[in-house]
């Protein structure tokens, strides 16, 4: 598969509506690359641009360094995943899977298509329903036709559009787990895009957090995690979220804001006083809504923890792990 590039990528929509400003980033040969944001970021058009299927103001593509920003859609060769499920309704799942393979461009013989069918149909457990039509799948079944459909191929890239993102949480997971896996297998070339941070977390080698066009940091998952550069990134991750409180809470000085993570805060004990709020029991944590000096701030403990509400409870935080913002929400270093 292939390297893939992008270089000061613009594109506007009808001259005004700005998608893309000045995208920059490479997604190596072999590499899991997710980019993260919300619904508008611009996520669905960077993919499109990449395949050819919008025209870009200006930048550049490449592919193994070699630059294809102006090459037609089909001579691109990419494979892209769509939100919706793409089958063509009346072919079985063995013609849907069988037909990239079928371009006469590259007449393989059917003794390979055969087996390159079967192969992609017991990775992603649909061995069983190659005589179904389409039509006769269930919404889990057809998504993971149309993500076999893609890697029935060994394209320059892999493009997926939010591909689970129709389905129910928990097939979500399972498919989220096998995708991992076969991209390990195939050591395939994928750029996903989500606005799911736990689909963001596992699947990825590197994220690109996208904020309105623009990408606002690169890095592995325990880097956007643990090393945010501005509150908008620490916000993308993290369940339950982070807290964003001003600094003059904890006395903290020359800092506007602070990011404490629910997980940096000791419950029971401390310099603290604030009131229960809340407890959310999920199991194998509890979450604990706080008041403190009229903000609410989120404690999770392992395991769970009894209080009542209005309780007095004391805290402590963990000073190593509070992240401190300027007053452009953007993150104050350490020297
Ligand atoms: P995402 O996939 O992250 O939800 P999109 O790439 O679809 O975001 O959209 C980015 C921005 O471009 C949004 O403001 C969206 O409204 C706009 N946009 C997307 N497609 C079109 C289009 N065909 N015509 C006009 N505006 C569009
Ligand atoms: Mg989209």
């Amino acid at each position: 598969m292939a390297k893939v590039e992008l270089k000061k990528l613009f594109k506007t929509y009808n001259k005004k509506i700005k998608a893309l400003e000045d995208i920059n980033l490479t997604i190596e040969d072999g590499q899991f690359f997710v980019l993260l944001g919300p619904s508008g970021a611009g996520k669905t058009t960077t993919l499109r641009c990449i395949a050819g299927l919008e025209k870009i103001d200006s930048g550049d593509v490449l592919f193994d360094d070699e630059n294809i920003t102006h090459d037609q859609p089909a001579s691109r060769d990419v494979s892209f995943v769509f939100q919706q499920y793409s089958l063509y309704p009346h072919y079985t799942v063995y013609e849907n899977l069988a037909f990239p393979l079928r371009s006469p461009m590259r007449k393989l013989p059917e003794e390979e298509i055969k087996n390159k069918v079967e192969k992609i149909a017991e990775m992603l457990k649909i061995s069983n329903k190659l005589k179904n039509k389409a039509t006769e799948l269930s919404g889990g079944e057809m998504q993971r036709v149309a993500i076999g459909r893609a890697l029935v191929r060994e394209p320059n890239i892999y493009l997926m559009d939010e591909p689970l993102s129709s389905l129910d949480a928990k097939l979500r997971e399972t498919l989220r787990v096998e995708l991992k896996n076969i991209q390990l297998n195939l050591n395939a070339t994928i750029l996903y895009v989500t606005h799911d941070q736990a689909e963001a977390t596992t699947l990825a080698d590197k994220i690109g957090v996208l904020k309105e066009g623009k990408i606002v940091q690169i890095g592995t998952p325990e880097e956007i995690y643990e090393n945010p550069n501005s509150i908008y990134v620490s916000q993308r991750l993290g369940s339950p979220k982070i807290n964003i409180l001003p600094g003059s809470l904890f006395k903290l000085n020359n800092t506007a804001k602070i990011g404490l993570r629910p997980e940096n805060i000791e419950l029971g004990n401390g310099p603290y006083e604030g009131k229960v709020i809340s407890t959310e029991n999920l199991g194998s944590e509890t979450v604990v809504a706080i008041n403190f000096q009229d903000n609410e701030i989120l404690a999770s403990i392992q395991g769970s923890y009894k209080s009542s509400i209005n309780e007095k409870i004391n805290f402590d935080i963990n000073t190593n792990k509070v992240l401190k913002f300027d007053k452009g929400d953007q993150r104050i270093y350490e020297r």
